[in-house]
């Protein structure tokens, strides 16, 4: 079975494992190199993305996990993990590092203050089963993705129609709310079974070339 990392440094960590466990799946905390060599994926949780930036250099993560997803290593984030993903952050501290592996622009705090945090419905293209339950606490949006990037889930309704907020590029998803919050575990499913085929496609690769 795959192994899923959830990056520790920060943020709705347990949430996170919880929900991957109530799948079934193996997940486990990772704060160290050597945890981060041990996964086959990872999700980067919601928390607070210049934090978490600090935190990867200060763990000597931040190019190692670089690496990992430049070489296709799936991976989901949710709200700061949406902009840590992302190739550029408008409204970022100047020094806040991003790890480039969906070509996308994120806006951090789109929405506007804490006190705007808010839920809603969103469509999902892939997920099934009706509309998802969204909480957003200080969410970014996506203001722009490359043609590589396929949108799933936009804001319907209020001020902020039309906005991006759930994102897919190969193996990385994006979403700019907490999926992790609300018990609704489908997109969780859906990374877990995007895990479960990137790594049956990597052992083919391996039997071929082993033959
Ligand atoms: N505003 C936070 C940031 O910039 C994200 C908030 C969240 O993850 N709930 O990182």
């Amino acid at each position: 079975m795959p192994v899923i990392g959830v990056l520790a440094l920060q943020g709705d960590v347990a949430e996170h494992l919880a929900a991957l466990r109530r799948l079934g799946a193996d997940a486990r905390a990772v704060r160290r190199r050597r945890e981060l060599d041990a996964v086959d994926a990872l999700v980067i949780p919601g928390g607070e993305s210049t934090t978490m930036s600090k935190l990867l250099v200060a763990f000597e993560l931040l190019e190692p996990l670089r690496a990992r997803l430049a070489a296709g290593m799936p991976a989901l984030g949710s709200c700061a993990g949406m902009i840590m993903l992302a190739s550029n952050v408008l409204d970022g501290r100047g020094d806040q590092e991003s790890l480039g592996a969906i070509d996308m622009t994120v806006r951090r705090n789109a929405f506007g203050r804490q006190v705007d945090s808010f839920e809603t419905d969103v469509v999902l293209d892939g997920i099934d089963g009706g509309p998802f339950r969204t909480v957003f606490i200080r969410a970014p949006w996506v203001e722009k993705v490359g043609p590589d990037v396929e949108v799933i889930g936009r804001i319907s309704g209020g001020e902020a129609d039309g906005k991006i907020v759930a994102v897919r590029a190969r193996n990385v998803m994006a979403t700019a709310f907490h999926p992790e919050v609300t018990g609704d575990e489908r997109i969780h499913r859906a990374f877990a079974e995007l895990v479960r085929a990137a790594c049956d496609q990597s052992d083919d690769d391996k039997d071929t070339r082993d033959r």
